[in-house]
């Protein structure tokens, strides 16, 4: 994988059978955007829409996603965005732990070569791949650094639509990405 480019790693994820996902699979979903984004959306898991397409949050969490990206003035194409896991988990249940890290190499390496400013972390598995402590409850919102990149951890957009009180928090806590740009 260190030899590969975005390219190169995308075509790998696509003939991917590192976990059991890849068996009800449509299609993997690799990830869409530039390889100079400076900010790095970071999501669960591809659901009906993502799978059908072959492209990250295209279904419901995504037209929000577009509206919030929106909202703090970044261009859909001038980010990077991806999941945790790349193939769809059936009807949609949490990814599993083997699976997580089964995936967890190419999600490095993505990183690893966009060099990305800023991740944001959309919901409770994503977070989990840079945060180790608290909940989302407790630590959403709150940036942390480390080294040259900042991490933003936040709900994920699906969460504000299904919980309609936590849409303010969500976008809230949006209008912090672009200070967190300035300051980086
Ligand atoms: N939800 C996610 O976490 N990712 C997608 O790509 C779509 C919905």
């Amino acid at each position: 994988m260190r030899d590969k480019g975005l390219d190169g790693i995308a075509a790998t994820i696509l003939g991917c059978t590192r976990c059991k996902l890849h068996k009800e699979r449509t299609q993997a979903v690799p990830g869409s955007g530039p390889a100079t984004a400076e900010v790095f959306f970071l999501g669960e898991g591809p659901g009906a829409r993502e799978d059908e397409l072959g492209l990250p949050f295209v279904g419901r969490s995504g037209k929000y996603l577009d509206q919030l990206l929106q909202g703090v003035g970044l261009a859909r194409d001038r980010v990077f965005i991806t999941n945790v896991v790349k193939c769809r988990p059936p009807s949609n249940r949490d990814p599993h732990v083997a699976e997580v890290e089964a995936c967890a190499p190419y999600l490095e390496r993505q990183i690893e070569l966009i060099q990305p400013r800023l991740v944001v972390t959309l919901g409770r598995f994503a977070m989990g791949r840079f945060f180790s402590d608290g909940t989302i409850s407790q630590i959403h919102g709150q940036p942390r650094r480390v080294d040259d990149t900042i991490y933003l951890p936040l709900y994920h957009p699906a969460a504000a639509l299904y919980r309609g009180s936590l849409r303010s928090v969500v976008e809230e806590d949006f209008q912090r990405i672009p200070a967190l740009l300035d300051a980086s």
